[in-house]
Formats: structure tokens, sequence, C-alpha cells
């Protein structure tokens, strides 16, 4: 298929003009075919990709893998950092003038930082339905350290070709249906920050995502028997997800506090290294998230839910913490000036029903969990090597991680039997 790019774009009832700036997208067996006209006009084109991926799109890709340079990343544990960008960056030619990304979330991720670095631009072919940045105008990076979101260029073009994605590793696919269930914590964060600090939200885009996921979430069963038609849904709502992004302008529709947890484990300040993809972190902090955010419901609908003052930065948790590994300073310059300064505290009181609703139509903790377990995905901290002993610590501290406003740190404010304030 070949997604409708103009029903994105333009000016929007939320009273904002979306703009896409990918041209085309085509989500198809053979769409790789497409590679040679697309690249008419150009005269120094560098596919990037790294030893599996490239495996991975031998098959169909045979005939550009012979003719075009090809810059194939190594190394025992490639990531997007700032060392695998200086690596691009010193092998790949001063004439490039157009790369083709071959592989799934890290090899976009880096393929689309030297893009916006270089001024040129990408074609993106993803080799697993594992993320749903591909079309992302942000590089998730890791930056001397600390987990950053980095400008970058978004793909001209996506060749989602099925006969590669579908025939990815079942880890690889399992890890894209976690990205994606996690969008229902990340559209409630945004919902809810909107309810309470008016900030800028789209129910259009809101609306778009959640009838893809819901779309993936009835299908979860033909996923995990690979049926290229269900694998294909599965790489529409991702790569809806990352358009949901291009027409914000920011992340804000595809990363809350589930995300938060992920990239708080991924900066090693309360573990150690965790070997696991993006998609089984955010997995298992969507499920942390949703029991929590149950909690909160519940404690708010039998009236024992209470706003206290926990509006302030938490500086004793974040020395003892973010301070033990040097960087304090970091996590404080990330949240500056503090995003709960303003909020008023009596009108977030007069707002708990309207919260409660809201969190009454997410899935319920248990339910979801089966869901992904029954999916082939991680659901639980002890699968990913971390004592779930962390798991209060995580919630406290995960907010911390990224000046965004979500539910997760709203809670602060609120103190009932069973929280964590
Ligand atoms: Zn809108
Ligand atoms: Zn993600």
């Amino acid at each position: 298929m070949n997604i409708d790019l103009q029903r994105f774009a333009g000016p929007c009832a939320c009273g904002h003009e979306h703009t896409i700036t990918v041209k085309d997208i085509w989500i198809e067996p053979g769409a790789v075919k497409r590679l040679g006209d697309l690249l008419k006009g150009y005269a120094h084109p560098v596919i990037i990709c790294d030893a599996n991926t490239k495996k991975a799109a031998a098959g169909s890709m045979r005939d550009y893998f012979d003719s075009l340079e090809i810059l194939e990343v190594t190394g025992s544990d490639i990531h997007a950092n700032d060392n695998y960008v200086a690596k691009i960056q010193e092998n790949l030619a001063e004439t490039a003038d157009i790369l083709i990304a071959v592989g799934a979330g890290t090899i976009h991720d880096l393929t689309r930082y030297t893009a916006y670095a270089r001024g040129i631009n990408f074609i993106s072919v993803p080799t697993a339905a594992s993320v749903d940045g591909f079309v992302s105008t942000v590089a998730a990076m890791t930056w001397h350290g600390m987990k950053k979101t980095l400008p970058a260029a978004a793909p001209m073009y996506v060749l989602a070709d099925t006969d590669i994605f579908a025939k990815a590793p079942f880890r690889l696919t399992a890890s894209g249906i976690s990205d994606l269930m996690g969008k229902y914590t990340s559209l409630l964060d945004w919902k809810i920050s909107h309810i309470v600090t008016g900030e800028y939200y789209c129910e259009t885009v809101s609306r778009l995502e959640s009838e893809a996921v819901r779309e993936v979430e009835s299908v979860l069963d033909r996923i995990r028997d690979e049926d290229p038609e269900c694998m294909e849904k599965l790489m529409y709502a991702l790569i809806l997800s990352g358009l949901a992004m291009q027409m914000i302008g920011n992340s804000r529709p595809a990363s809350g506090a589930e995300h938060h947890v992920s990239h708080l484990w991924e900066m090693e300040i309360i573990n150690d290294y965790i070997d696991a993809l993006h998609g089984e972190k955010v997995s298992v902090g969507l499920i942390l998230c949703l029991e929590y955010y149950e909690k909160i419901r519940k404690a708010i609908e039998s009236g024992e839910c209470r706003v206290v003052d926990g509006r302030a930065y938490e500086t004793e948790l974040l020395q003892d913490t973010f301070g033990a590994k040097g960087k304090y300073q970091d996590a404080k310059k990330e949240n500056d000036p503090n995003l709960m300064e303003t909020l008023d505290l009596s009108d977030l009181e007069s707002k708990l029903p309207l919260i409660a609703r809201e969190i009454a139509a997410l899935p319920e903790s248990e339910k979801m969990r089966g869901l992904l377990a029954d999916a082939g995905c991680v659901t639980r901290m002890e699968e990913l090597g971390m004592p779930a002993d962390k798991k209060d610590l995580t919630l406290r501290l995960c907010p911390y991680v990224r000046r965004r406003l979500t539910l997760l740190r709203l809670a602060k404010n609120f103190s009932f039997p069973g929280s964590l304030y």
C-alpha cells in the first residue's frame, strides 16, 4: 500500500497546520524495487547498514548491494551514540549525496542524524517492524552518557518491503508491538497534561494513533503467526506513530512515562547495563505505569487520593542517584525550569475526577500483560535482568529523565494508601 500522506497534512481542528516532510511511503511486498527510480539524479548514494541488516535485506536488495557503495557499521554492540556517529562521519565519503538506511531503529537513528549533519536526504528501508521511529524528525541518542533527543532528518521516502520486514526475527517484531502498545500511556500522559496545564493537544492525531494501536491489538495472534498482511498493519501503525511526531513537531504523542522508564534504565543510573531491545524496556515500562495509574484511579474513585505539594524538585533523591553517577548537573539542567513550578494545586484537585475518567479508558494492566505475553513480548522486570525491588525507585526517578509532564510526574502531588509519596 501507498500511504496517502495528504490526509495528514494541512489545517486541523486543533488550530495548527500540520506538515509532513516525508514525500512517499510504501508498505508492500517488493517495495525496494522502487529504489532505482528514487535514486535517479543522485551521483553518490551510500547504503548504511550493519552485518545483520545487510543479511536481512540481501535477498531483495542484491542488485543495489552490488552496485552501490555500502558503509557497514561494525562492532559487537552497535548503539545510537556519539561514538558510532563519529565512526560513520569518519568513513562516509564527502561526496555522498543521499543515504539509504537499511536496518531497524539504531541504523535509522545513526543515519538520520548523519543525514541532518551533512545536510543531505535519506531513504528508509526498515528491516524489521521493531520501533516507531522510522519517519521521526529527531534521533534518540545516548550522547556522552545522557539520553538525548537530537534534531535529525526525516527520510524523504520509506520503502517498507514486506518480503524483508515480515521475515525479521520475531523478537524484533515483538519489540515493535510493545513500542506501539506503549502509545496507550504516552497518549494518556499528553491528554492529562493538556487537561491540567492546557498544554497543546491535537485530538485528531491522538485518535489516528489510538485507532491504529487498537487495530494492531485486534490481530496480535495473527502477527504471532507472522501473517504478512497483519505484519503490514503493525508496520503501518508504527510509521503512523512517526508521522504523528512529524505532525506535532516533537515526540509528545509517542513517548510518555513508559518511555521514561526505558530511558532511565538505558542511562544506567540505578542499574547495570541491560541487554534488551528498546521495545522490551518500553513494554515493562508500560505495565509498571498502567499498574500505578490504576492505583491512582482507584484512590481517586474511593475518595482516598489527597493532593499534596510535591511540586518541588527532589534534590536529595536526585543527588543520591544521578549525583552518584556524576550526572546531577545534567539531570538538573534537563529539568530547569521546574515543570510543576506554576502548577495550581487546588485546580489539580478539582480535576481529579477527569483524570480518573481518562485512566479508566486505558486497558487494565493485567489484561495488557496477558495480551503482550501471548504475543511473545517481554512484560516483567526480571525478564530484563532488572531486580523487581527497583520498581518504586524507577517510578519515582524516571519522570526526571525528560522535561515532559506525565501523569507519573504529576502523581508526586498525590498521596493515598500505597502511593509512592
Ligand atoms: Zn491537529
Ligand atoms: Zn519508542
